[in-house]
């Protein structure tokens, strides 16, 4: 975190009067958010409904990296970018739709893919997080290594079809991605699944937006993450529980079915699901 900017100006005493007026949410909790550099890792869904929030909400610098440029069939759910901006990138589009938002908010947007080949130079390792909001899951391995090295809070948030999935990470606090749903990491086995058209309904990514970012305000106001893993389901749908089931490491199993949560066929469950999160000794990035 950057040293706390010592004022709000009188636009921002304005624009954030009634979260201002919470009796949970102080001028030093704020400026907590003034001070934050946030880093978000795609412009699309699921990453729509945080960003918005992200400026929203008033927080210092958002720096979002995506190589996409804008097409029609992202426009029913990808609400930052608009039929003015297809085919434009993005990270341009982004950068237009937020200075409209808020222009308070310092936003740096990059047209940058990132793997294992461009990681390490384009993220900032002063970041205060890293919110993930990638849908190809070998990408997401290379920033959980990235992040768990640096000890960077990692905001998980994803959906699948009627579901959405979101936790904070920050080892050794925390565990890291592959201890929960490292099943994959190492062969490319994850993101086939994904190569054919990926359903999407639109009505988790607004609870996405909501549940991980409450994640962030109450790391951000208590200092440690919560050590939470939330999982949203609209309705009881088996057949995208079992889909997400596969990327599930046996640890993560092992300490789900402890506390009476049971993926795979056997989900009846229906609404928020929490499970507690604890470390994999074996975790290859942050065990032992
Ligand atoms: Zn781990």
């Amino acid at each position: 975190m950057k040293p706390v900017h010592a004022t709000l100006g009188p636009e921002e005493r304005q624009r954030y009067l009634r979260q201002l007026a919470m009796a949970d949410w102080s001028e030093e909790d704020q400026l907590k958010l003034k001070g934050l550099h946030v880093t978000v890792l795609g412009i699309g869904g699921a990453a729509s409904s945080i960003l918005n929030n992200l400026l929203l909400l008033g927080v210092g610098t958002v720096e979002v990296f995506d190589n996409d440029v804008v097409e029609l069939s992202n426009l029913n759910r990808q609400f930052v970018h608009t039929v003015e901006h297809l085919g434009m990138s993005k990270a341009e589009s982004f950068g237009i739709y937020a200075r409209r938002l808020n222009p308070n908010v310092e936003v740096v947007a990059k047209q940058v893919r990132i793997d294992d080949t461009t990681c390490e130079k384009n993220l900032n390792p002063q970041t205060d997080v890293i919110i993930d909001t990638f849908d190809k899951w070998s990408f997401r391995f290379i920033v959980n290594r990235f992040a768990a090295e640096r000890q960077i809070p990692y905001l998980l948030a994803g959906v699948v079809s009627n579901c959405f999935y979101t936790s904070l990470l920050r080892t050794p606090d925390t565990p890291c991605l592959s201890c929960l749903l490292g099943r994959f990491q190492r062969a490319a086995f994850g993101d086939s699944f994904q190569a054919s058209i990926f359903p999407i309904n639109i009505l988790p990514l607004a609870a996405l937006g909501s549940f991980s970012l409450a994640e962030l305000i109450k790391y951000l106001k208590g200092g440690k993450p919560s050590n939470q893993f939330y999982f949203g389901s609209l309705y009881s749908m088996p057949q995208d529980i079992r889909f997400f089931s596969l990327f599930l490491s046996k640890h993560f199993r092992k300490i789900s079915e402890q506390q009476g949560v049971h993926w795979g066929s056997e989900w009846t469950a229906e609404g928020i699901t929490k499970v507690a999160i604890s470390r994999d000794p074996d975790c290859p990035i942050c065990g032992k």
